[in-house]
């Protein structure tokens, strides 16, 4: 059908045209999901473990001491306006400060601050490719990414991770994707939804590909630190010598608090080859929303300087008891397997449907889990691999305890008996 020139041209209204971008613009978790349209079973309590939300049960909260810094700044008369569009010194140093270690400095002039680290990863994207150009991401990935790329109309192109070797990016099939238009390859440790935690030495293969390629990275870092015992983690900016790389990261994980929207771009360039392009252009993107809220800015030397050890080393066990829990629970279940996560918060689970009578992937598993046992997760389909399904690891642990033994009972009574 021909777009309509003007609105009511010939006299009468016709509906608005949206435009390319808003039509281009999708959710892949909103389109599979609202699209199946189930209800929980009545008779059961809902238990969400769907929900990327670690505030949703009221067992994770942020740390008291970041409640104050709040309440304190809310009360200044110099937080209530406009801020640099790339964030206050203060709360930019406060980043800086965070990050840096004995051997690698970060200095505030290479942090912009952002509305989350969604927003850091929009500029990211925006700042680095045009329309036709491809960005190289994680398969299964944070569906995001996708979002602000075909946004954009940048080409999402997808490297596979391996589900039997805790999740590490297939490196062969990584580098055949790339050509004369991949713009960046973005790089998500510790991830969403695959809870994998990439040792230093796959970093540097990673980081190996890009430098021969000459491409930058982008690295979705939202939670970094947050790894589980025995594992540890790396930023990639401080491994990579020679491949400039964007690190995006925010507080709304590690410090439970998504509503308030401070996020951050740490810019590793070593060899200046973003200073007089790259960088100036994340400002000036920055100036379209005019950066994070005023007050979290206020309030973040005090977030990040006060808030104990002890406050997150409490976040981390109950992460990680949760993971070790549902892990030790299903094993046992016919037709699925789990995969431990090294961190984060998720975990996914591998469905196998020939294990079952009725139950055809991971949508069907989805929507009968739901009508019978009031329990919600996510088909794994909606970040681009089949025949998974993904958990949160932020639910009060008697939830835990409950969904996974509906679970087990709903596995049962789908599984195929061995006669
Ligand atoms: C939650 C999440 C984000 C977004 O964080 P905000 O700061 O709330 O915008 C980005 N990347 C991944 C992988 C996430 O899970």
């Amino acid at each position: 059908m021909e777009k309509p020139m003007t609105n009511g041209m010939k006299g009468t209204w016709l509906p608005i045209q949206a435009s390319r971008s808003a039509r281009n613009t999708i959710n892949p978790i909103r389109r599979i999901v609202d699209r199946m349209k189930i209800s929980p079973n009545p008779a059961k309590e809902m238990i969400s473990l769907s929900i990327g939300d670690p505030t949703h049960y009221g067992n994770m909260l942020p740390p008291v001491e970041a409640l104050e810094a709040i309440v304190e700044a809310v009360q200044l008369p110099t937080c209530h306006g406009y801020a640099p569009s790339f964030g206050t010194l203060d709360a930019r140093r406060a980043v800086a400060q965070f990050w840096s270690r004995s051997n690698y400095i970060v200095k505030p002039e290479d942090v912009i601050l952002t509305s989350g680290c969604s927003h850091a990863l929009e500029m990211c994207v925006d700042g680095l490719a045009d329309s036709g150009d491809n960005i190289l991401l994680p398969r299964p990935g944070f569906s995001l990414y996708v979002t602000l790329c075909q946004s954009l109309g940048i080409e999402p192109r997808f490297y596979d991770l391996l589900p039997n070797e805790q999740w590490r990016a297939d490196l062969s099939h990584l580098e055949s994707l790339i050509d004369d238009r991949t713009r960046a390859v973005l790089i998500n440790n510790p991830s969403n939804p695959c809870g994998a935690v990439y040792s230093e030495e796959h970093l540097r293969q990673l980081i190996n590909i890009c430098e021969r390629n000459h491409l930058p990275i982008i690295a979705d870092e939202i939670y970094a630190d947050m790894i589980f015992s025995g594992n540890q983690f790396h930023f990639l900016g401080m491994l990579s010598e020679n491949v400039p790389v964007l690190s995006c990261g925010g507080i709304s994980k590690r410090f439970i608090c998504p509503g308030w929207r401070v996020g951050w771009i740490v810019i590793h360039d070593r060899h200046n080859l973003f200073k007089d392009t790259i960088k100036p252009g994340l400002m000036d993107l920055s100036s379209r929303i005019l950066g994070p809220n005023s007050v979290t800015q206020a309030a973040m030397s005090h977030i990040l300087s006060e808030t104990p050890d002890s406050y997150y080393d409490d976040i981390l066990q109950q992460l990680q008891n949760n993971a070790e829990f549902v892990y030790n629970s299903l094993l046992e279940a016919p037709g699925l397997r789990p995969t431990m996560p090294q961190g984060a918060m998720y975990m996914l689970i591998a469905i196998n449907p020939s294990a079952f009578l009725d139950i055809q992937d991971d949508k069907e598993f989805f929507t009968k889990l739901l009508c019978e046992e009031s329990i919600s997760c996510l088909p794994a389909s909606v970040f681009g691999i089949d025949n998974f399904i993904r958990i949160v690891l932020t639910t009060p642990m008697e939830k835990t305890e409950e969904a996974c033994q509906r679970i087990l009972e709903f596995c049962h009574r789908h599984a195929k008996t061995i006669a």
